[in-house]
């Protein structure tokens, strides 16, 4: 009787492991386990054996039953992380109840945005950010634009009543970290963020769009240190391949001044080519920039000592043009987002049409 008993143990734990599916496993466990299985079949023969082995034997029996029971666990629950066998739980599959939900995503400006303070980031600036309700003093005055200047003109700019206009530059940002007094040179920032202009809207105007504002302040800062900056940033940007240059410009804040452009990173800046981003002229313009007007330094040199900025005796200002230097530059986000992702109507950004935004 002991050694039946040993001999179904073997087996039934040998035929149990090599089960391969949950059918096989269910006929082994009848096979062992069931009402005529073997485990049955020897409880059932325990009233034959001598009174003497009886309790022994009985013992083997329930040993026998558990080891087996455990054999059958421990193989349905390898069967059933086996891939492709079982209940596996499948999280590709549709839900039961049939109902889908959508994935958000990035949306396309705001992926540029995030490209462009990693860049910047990685070449020292810090991220600041301005209202988009101002004052004419920070959109206009204190930038050197002239109470004559065309785009004070009331159908130039969104104009909320006396003074105040939503912003339709993101320089206006400059003026508002440098007449901080938590603030000295050196400063090395940039604004990403919305402005607008009254401007017939087509494919390429739109009367709300996004700008990023740069600006480095400090100790002999020259054109050079301009040019290398927006240099390495269209590199990073568009590709290490890209050349950049700079043609002579003018803006009431900054003096000289320039428009970068970058070579087109469709065509290389190979000319001749039937290039529809750059329409064949090799170069696509990337935005303004120059060397902070000594004006603008001046403007803000007064409104901090309006603010209480004390000096020591004979002191010069921090922020005096004959202290420091600097440059500036603002690029059209929707514009640098359009040449790097090919999209030619500046509309798609805000009809908020998913077709469009599930691309990216
Ligand atoms: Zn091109």
């Amino acid at each position: 009787m002991k050694d039946r008993i040993a001999r179904i143990l073997e087996e039934g734990i040998e035929e149990f492991a090599a089960a391969s599916d949950r059918k096989t496993l269910d006929a082994v466990r009848a096979k062992y386990l069931g009402q005529k299985g073997f485990v049955k079949d020897v409880l059932s023969s325990i009233g034959s054996v001598p009174p003497a082995e009886r309790k022994e034997i009985g013992r083997l029996a329930n040993e026998l039953r558990a080891k087996l029971e455990a054999a059958f666990e421990k193989q349905k629950k390898a069967l059933a992380s086996a891939p492709g066998t079982g209940t596996v739980f499948d999280p590709t599959e549709p839900p039961a109840g049939g109902e889908i939900r959508e994935l958000g995503r990035t949306h396309p400006l705001s992926a540029v945005v995030s490209d462009l303070l990693r860049i910047f980031s990685c070449l020292g600036f810090e991220a600041v950010d301005g209202p988009e309700v101002e004052d004419e003093r920070h959109n206009f005055d204190d930038l050197n634009i002239p109470k004559d200047h065309p785009a004070r003109d009331s159908w130039d700019s969104f104009y909320l009543g006396r003074n105040m206009l939503l912003r339709s530059q993101t320089s206006t940002v400059q003026i508002r970290v440098m007449e901080d007094l938590a603030r000295m040179p050196p400063l090395r920032v940039v604004a990403p963020g919305r402005v607008y202009r009254p401007d017939k809207i087509d494919a390429t105007h739109a009367s709300t769009f996004h700008q990023i504002e740069g600006l480095w302040v400090d100790r002999d800062v020259s054109m050079a240190d301009l040019k290398g900056v927006i240099a390495a940033f269209c590199r990073e940007l568009f590709g290490p391949s890209v050349r950049t240059r700079f043609r002579p410009s003018f803006f009431p804040f900054t003096e000289p001044s320039a428009e970068a452009d970058a070579s087109c990173p469709r065509c290389s800046g190979r000319r001749g080519l039937a290039c529809s981003l750059c329409k064949g002229a090799g170069w696509i313009e990337v935005g303004g920039c120059g060397m902070v007007n000594p004006k603008v330094f001046e403007a803000v040199c007064g409104e901090r000592l309006r603010r209480g900025e004390t000096l020591p005796p004979g002191g010069m200002p921090p922020f005096h043009p004959e202290r420091v230097t600097g440059f500036a530059f603002g690029f059209g986000i929707e514009r640098l987002c359009m040449i790097r992702f090919g999209i030619d109507d500046i509309r798609l950004f805000l009809e908020n049409d998913l077709r469009f935004l599930r691309q990216f």
